[in-house]
């Protein structure tokens, strides 16, 4: 599982991708901080031991975007632009975790919920592995060298996003 910075940068650039990026100063920093948000959002299941599960999936994406698209979350215009922005970005999440290198069992995310349980990974490890075990030495060493990396990766496609999407100046 990459960092919650990776997950940042990926959904920006899904969101935007999706949706174009908002014009206005002050539109622009809420449509950041709901898709970077959105893009870290999956993780909280660590929190109820649900680890890479149903959070990680087409399932709760078609979830939240639902939710998204009818609250009008401000990430776009239109509800439908809404709701596909919302659910690519959050895709993206269980996208980089099936790509990136997973230490703990069972690997990979269960991206096909409700419809299979089965837990998918493509064993590529495009991403390296970040580590929760604060209290080893190695814990700083492993996680910016992965941050690192996400960032190479992930930046420039986030910065193209960004610079194919974004709106003239009206
Ligand atoms: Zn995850």
């Amino acid at each position: 599982m990459p960092s919650p910075l990776g997950h940042g940068l990926a959904a920006l650039a899904a969101g935007w991708a999706a949706a174009g990026v908002h014009a206005g100063t002050h539109d622009r920093a809420r449509q950041v901080a709901i898709l970077v948000a959105i893009g870290i959002a999956p993780d909280l299941d660590l929190l109820i031991n649900r680890h890479s599960m149903e959070s990680h999936s087409i399932g709760a994406a078609a979830l939240v975007a639902g939710l998204a698209a009818w609250q009008r979350w401000p990430v776009a215009s239109s509800r439908p632009a809404i709701g596909l922005a919302v659910a690519l970005a959050w895709l993206s999440h269980p996208l980089l975790d099936a790509l990136g290198s997973d230490t703990s069992a069972p690997f990979g995310v269960m991206a096909f919920w409700p419809f299979s349980g089965a837990h998918v990974h493509t064993g590529w490890d495009v991403f390296g592995p970040i580590s929760r075990r604060y209290w080893l030495d190695n814990f700083w060493t492993i996680n910016a060298t992965s941050i690192a990396r996400e960032v190479v990766i992930l930046a420039p496609i986030a910065a193209a996003a960004w610079f194919f999407r974004r709106r003239p100046a009206a």
